[in-house]
């Protein structure tokens, strides 16, 4: 497929595309398959004897056919087509075009770094004609769109499959109260475009997958990371690598953040960094961990700077630099990171060539065998509406609450003791193992570890509450405050 290149003034006769890709062995047989899709670009690039318009200029790459064979042109799968509607003449009926590919529009909303020499008009463009993709739409997604598309990114991609939720407010400030239920790519595309009517927003509403990520990321140059989950991460470093594409990797947790860019072609992989992921459940996620709301801000900021950058060429990339903030002492500090020899991704001896089952490789493939062996269908665990029951009829259950004590003050079943995960190794003597005990956290996951370590140190009558402290806000207290 030979990818054609549609000037801004024309995108409006192809629904605003800027690339399509065509087939053809000349870049006639092209054009006619361009025209057959689009007629009514059709009356803009020739007249009525279907000879090409005089200031309707097509290139192939950076020569113009005129000085080749002209519509004879041939081309074959590396080439690009560009299509330049010259200005003298071509302005008016053509549209607005003009200062080489910004309209005067755009020269005035951009204005701020076109009089900087390390932009310019020529960096300006080079803005216009790159592509990036957003991998989540979150705490690091909502900087990093408002800040890509008011610098005039030309075409920026949206990943996301969730929906806004009264606890993304706090830091997800592409989102407001009223938008709470509403898809967040839908929602994010309306803002952004809000913001500049110039640019395209494309979005991908779907979980990124082994199956479609490498048909999304294929499309842009830059690929920006703001998820945050560890199979995730691995899949985006994993198809950046395979794809030979820019990853700006950004994380956060609490109140510390990291951000980098791996290029495998220049520098290391997040493989060469990280190998392995953590066992599940010993990094806990924001949602777990929580995240100071302004944390996002700075690196999703940090990582839309990397991606100017990139785009740009120049300055000093963070490429083989890891960038570690800590908010609460305002501190930077660098790591130099270099190249794994035995990366198995971008090593010499390369041991993934593919794209591999990334939640099995994190250790959180559906049902972990080892608590399924050990237990018949789910009597680790006990619901909510459940353990109402038992409390109601006076049975002798014994609440244990594994959270951190903020998390208690937030609020807390009247019964419950507290005894926080990290605590339990040196308290769990305070329990009895005869007693029937219930351990919860806030959404179940945390009780659960604490479950399997009171398994180790002869516990039997022990079970977690499925969901935590939020499913029974849910099922059984509705009046009890979230988090
Ligand atoms: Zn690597």
């Amino acid at each position: 497929m030979i990818p054609v290149y549609i000037p801004t003034a024309l995108q409006r006769f192809v629904g605003q595309q800027e690339t399509i890709r065509l087939s053809g062995a000349t870049v006639k047989e092209v054009l006619d398959q361009l025209n057959g899709q689009y007629p009514e670009l059709k009356k803009h690039l020739y007249t009525e004897e279907g000879r090409l318009r005089s200031f309707v200029n097509v290139f192939v790459n950076d020569e113009d056919i005129r000085h080749a064979q002209g519509l004879d042109t041939r081309v074959a799968a590396k080439d690009a087509i560009t299509i330049v509607p010259s200005i003298a003449g071509g302005a008016e009926s053509c549209g607005t075009t003009s200062k080489g590919g910004l309209s005067n529009e755009e020269v005035k909303r951009y204005s701020r770094h076109l009089i900087m020499p390390e932009v310019g008009m020529e960096g300006q463009k080079k803005i216009k004609a790159a592509s990036v993709l957003l991998i989540g739409t979150g705490g690091l997604g909502s900087p990093l769109g408002l800040y890509l598309a008011s610098a005039g990114v030309g075409r920026i991609g949206l990943v996301d499959f969730d929906v806004v939720d009264f606890t993304n407010l706090q830091r997800q400030v592409l989102f407001t109260t009223e938008d709470v239920g509403q898809p967040k790519i839908a929602v994010a595309k309306k803002r952004l475009q809000a913001i500049n009517p110039h640019i395209t927003i494309q979005t991908h509403e779907a979980r990124l997958s082994s199956e479609n990520a490498m048909g999304i990321l294929k499309d842009y140059d830059i690929i920006i990371d703001g998820t945050d989950n560890f199979p995730t991460r691995y899949l985006v470093n994993d198809a950046c690598v395979l794809l030979n594409k820019p990853n700006v990797y950004g994380s956060i947790f609490r109140f510390e953040g990291q951000a980098s860019v791996f290029d495998a072609s220049k520098g290391p992989c997040y493989r060469c960094l990280y190998p392995e992921p953590p066992p599940p459940g010993l990094v806990p996620s924001c949602a777990e961990g929580g995240v100071l709301g302004i944390l996002p801000g700075i690196i999703g900021t940090i990582q839309a700077t990397e991606a100017i950058k990139l785009i740009l060429g120049g300055g000093e990339p963070l490429i083989g630099r890891l960038l570690l903030f800590n908010a609460m002492k305002m501190r930077f500090r660098e790591l130099k990171l270099r190249k794994s020899p035995t990366c198995p991704i971008c090593g010499p001896n390369r041991t993934i060539t593919k794209l591999i089952d990334y939640e099995q490789f994190c250790g959180i493939a559906p049902a972990a065998p080892q608590a399924a062996a050990a237990n018949d269908s789910g009597s680790l665990e006990i619901t909510a509406e459940e353990l109402k029951a038992a409390l109601d009829a006076k049975k002798p259950v014994k609440v244990i609450d594994v959270r951190e004590p903020h998390e208690y003050d937030i609020c807390h079943l009247e019964s419950a003791t507290l005894i926080p995960l990290g605590q339990l190794p040196q308290r769990y003597k305070e329990l009895n193992t005869a007693d029937n005990l219930v351990l919860h956290c806030h959404k179940g996951v945390r009780s659960m570890r604490a479950l399997e370590f009171l398994k180790t140190v002869g516990f039997t009558k022990v079970k977690s509450l499925k969901g935590g402290i939020e499913a029974w806000a849910n099922k059984v207290e509705p009046d009890m405050p979230r988090y």
